[in-house]
């Protein structure tokens, strides 16, 4: 039965009763959607919002391009992943191509959470160990084990998981967070090696999203990975953020970093919106998992969402989208440090690429997060037209992360409301 006679609030309430009661809707005034197209995201309310947060979709949304390749290959063919489909096996080559020469073989999965249990599952296999690290408040998925390894959604860390103190340069500074990520990295190892879980690996988002997003410095993951790799373990590179594109210049976070990851996995943009998720890494790794488990995963790499995942990488490829974005994030950065000038509130802004960070403290000096202001900000936005999130453990940095076809035009529209927001609450620096 279709549902438009609904008021907005009556969605609310029918949302309530079917979904879990606090299942969570961006938004002080949550927004009912009904379309969009490119960079615009049109409300049941007749508002258009520009969006200038969802990764989901980084060709753009319903990208004629992305619809008329997911419409031509679900007339045409969409099965089980245990026949054998060329536009796959391409879509496979070619998205290996884009990583270096020794990650070349690669497993799809249906989501983020898929593609890092797998890589989990492979370092285990591999090391015949179960003790992995990650870094605190980060974020990896929604399954038991990857629960576990995500302190950001208040996983418990079960025994055979350690935590490093995060990448946050901004209160630890740059000789504080190599210290995590080596004294620390050392420590957590030994300690899973005296309790006998041993040492697995490390698995990292190399944009640290949920953490706060820290893009710098660069030096420290290295570092880290010649522990990993001297104690016996995986490093594995949650790309699901950071990847395709998104940092500017490169295809992939870890390229910033200088590192060597033994598996990457990656998911959120790969099909502009289709379920659609891989782990790429070396060709000895995944073969000796694949032989040992018979790991089948029915929907992963079916003929509809690779299809769209081949588009999307053709027109990251086609349109030179690397050099876009870091030329648009550049832009965006700028416009958004000449507003630290002007507004004491915002406490540091950092980014790379599509992907910036601006963190709203009460007070500079302390570096005080302030979660209420950097909430207001959002609703802010959200009320002048433009849609953004919030990150960090305490939830005061707003996250900008568009659609990677995000024009210069659009940067400067969301610096301008953003600007008037952060006008119109109190603490204006000079005032
Ligand atoms: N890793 C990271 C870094 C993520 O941000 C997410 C999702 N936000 C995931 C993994 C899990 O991906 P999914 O929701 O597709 O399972």
């Amino acid at each position: 039965m279709p549902t438009v006679s609904l008021t907005d609030a009556e969605l609310q309430t029918k949302r309530r009763s079917l979904f879990a009661s606090n299942s969570l809707a961006f938004y002080r005034t949550p927004l009912v959607l009904e379309r969009a197209e490119g960079v615009w995201v049109h409300g049941r309310d007749g508002r258009t919002y520009l969006d200038a947060y969802n990764n989901t979709v980084p060709v753009g949304h319903c990208n004629p391009e992305v619809v008329e390749a997911i419409c031509r290959q679900a007339a045409t063919l969409n099965t089980h992943s245990r026949y054998v489909h060329e536009l796959v096996l391409d879509y496979a080559e070619e998205l290996i191509g884009t990583f270096p020469e020794h990650l070349n073989k690669t497993g799809f999965t249906c989501s983020g959470t898929e593609a890092n249990e797998l890589a989990l599952r492979i370092a285990a296999s591999h090391t015949r160990k179960t003790g992995f690290v990650v870094a605190n408040f980060a974020y990896h998925g929604t399954s038991m084990l990857l629960d576990d390894l995500s302190p950001f959604a208040g996983g418990t860390s079960g025994a055979n998981v350690r935590v490093l103190k995060p990448a946050d340069v901004y209160r630890f500074g740059e000789e504080g967070v190599l210290n995590h990520f080596t004294e620390g990295l050392q420590e957590a190892i030994d300690d899973l090696e005296s309790k006998g879980f041993g040492f697995a690996a490390l698995l990292v988002d190399t944009i640290f999203e949920s953490g706060g997003i820290f893009p710098h410095p660069t030096n420290f993951l290295s570092s880290a990975e010649k522990i990993v790799h001297q104690s016996g373990g995986l490093f594995i590179a949650d790309e699901v953020q950071a990847g395709f594109a998104r940092l500017g210049e490169i295809m992939w976070g870890f390229q910033r970093h200088g590192l060597t990851p033994d598996l990457v996995s990656m998911g959120k943009p790969m099909a502009n919106g289709l379920p659609c998720a891989a782990v790429v890494g070396r060709g000895y790794l995944i073969d000796a998992f694949y032989d040992k488990s018979h790991y089948f995963n029915t929907f992963a790499g079916g003929g509809t969402a690779i299809s769209a995942a081949q588009t999307v990488l053709n027109i990251i490829q086609r349109d030179r989208l690397t050099e876009h974005v870091q030329e648009v994030g550049e832009h965006l950065l700028f416009g958004l440090m000449r507003l630290m000038q002007q507004h004491e509130m915002i406490g540091d802004v950092r980014g790379a690429g599509l992907f910036a960070g601006i963190e709203i403290v009460s007070d500079r000096d302390a570096k005080t997060p302030d979660n209420k202001a950097a909430q207001a900000v959002v609703n802010g936005l959200v009320e002048s037209g433009i849609l953004t999130g919030s990150a960090g453990e305490f939830g005061n940095i707003i996250k900008i992360r568009p659609p990677l076809i995000f024009s210069k035009e659009n940067a400067d529209y969301v610096i301008e409301n953003l600007d008037e927001v952060l006008t119109k609450l109190p603490r204006k620096l000079g005032s």
